[in-house]
């Protein structure tokens, strides 16, 4: 909060929610560290969790039910798991994807939905959830977004996000392709080659 920005590489275990896990995921992170700021800085009483992974986040979702506090933005395909019916009670603004989305189509759904939920909650602490499951080749994604349309992905959140001078952290979520390392390096050279972050001024863990 005091850096303005944090990026953690490990997190976003988004099928997890405090009760129990799921979906490769043990433990409910990115609920924990809503409930951290929350509780530690009285200043923040809006939060937004913008969830761009492959899958719905259906963790953080069933934890954040009914609260008003917490904006929930999800852009995910709608063919595959966990399609928890219950969970998406909690989305403020859904978004569902056919397979095989392709850039155009989804970098301009990115773009329209941050804007218009950033609009209608202005959030004071944003969570983002940079899933690279979306890569094309990815066989539990199953859409078709290009490594350059990722990196302009993350690009369209940071900025929106940092125009606003709203603190951002991201979790990298899911990937499974050998590729996707270098993909999410890229893109963190990136936001710094844009001035979104500073490589030497915020937090970067593992
Ligand atoms: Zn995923």
């Amino acid at each position: 909060m005091e850096h303005g920005w944090a990026i953690n590489i490990g997190g976003g275990f988004h099928h997890c929610c405090s009760e129990e896990g799921g979906g490769f995921c043990a433990y409910a992170d990115i609920t924990l560290a809503i409930y951290l700021v929350l509780l530690n800085y009285q200043n923040v009483q809006r939060v937004m969790i913008i969830d761009l992974d492959a899958h719905q986040g259906n963790g953080h979702e069933r934890d954040f039910i009914g609260r008003r506090d917490v904006y929930i933005l999800d852009v995910y395909n709608k063919d595959i798991y966990p399609g928890d019916e219950l969970a998406k009670q909690a989305i403020s603004r859904r978004v569902e994807l056919f397979s095989f989305t392709e850039d155009e189509e989804y970098l301009h759904k990115v773009n329209t939905h941050v804007e218009g939920a950033l609009n209608e909650f202005h959030p004071q602490f944003v969570v983002y959830n940079a899933g690279t499951d979306i890569m094309i080749g990815d066989s539990l994604g199953l859409l078709s977004i290009s490594k350059k349309g990722i990196i302009e992905r993350d690009e369209i959140v940071w900025s929106k996000v940092r125009q606003r001078g709203i603190p951002i952290m991201m979790v990298t979520s899911g990937g499974y392709q050998r590729s996707t390392a270098a993909v999410i390096a890229d893109s963190i050279i990136n936001l710094n080659n844009k001035d979104l972050i500073s490589l030497s001024g915020g937090i970067v863990s593992l």
